[in-house]
């Protein structure tokens, strides 16, 4: 599959939404606001199956790339530790801490438990 196929699928599956807080926008153009973020690295992984994918607003896929926040093989957001709930604006992550992403509903492209794990070790920030 090539990228375009990975982007097309990802945010078909995703339904156009965030997966963290369900932003759903799409402009008169069919542009949509959901990206489809890679779990591992497509530089590292050279992995575009969906079960490597996750539909993500422009602001969570950063986020998740920076590893500010991680999502657990039981599907739940993990924030970063050093995120900081009491300095401004960072609550607007936190407050995602512990709650459930929205999924595909078909549970085969959910994402892998390997790829979510391989992203909490080697990407969520540690304090
Ligand atoms: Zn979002």
């Amino acid at each position: 599959m090539n990228g375009t196929g990975f982007r097309r699928l990802v945010r078909g599956l995703y339904q156009d939404s965030c997966s963290v807080c369900g932003l759903h926008l799409v402009a008169v153009t069919g542009h949509s606001i959901c990206e489809a973020a890679h779990v591992i690295p497509f530089e590292l992984s050279s992995n575009d199956d969906p079960r490597n994918g996750l539909g993500l607003c422009p602001v969570h896929h950063w986020c998740f790339d920076e590893g500010l926040f991680t999502v657990t093989p039981e599907y739940r957001v993990k924030v970063s530790p050093v995120l900081d709930s009491t300095r401004p604006t960072e609550d607007r992550l936190v407050e995602f801490d512990s709650t459930v992403i929205r999924l595909p509903d078909r549970v085969e492209y959910r994402p892998a438990r390997e790829a979510l794990e391989w992203h909490q070790r080697h990407k969520l920030l540690i304090a």
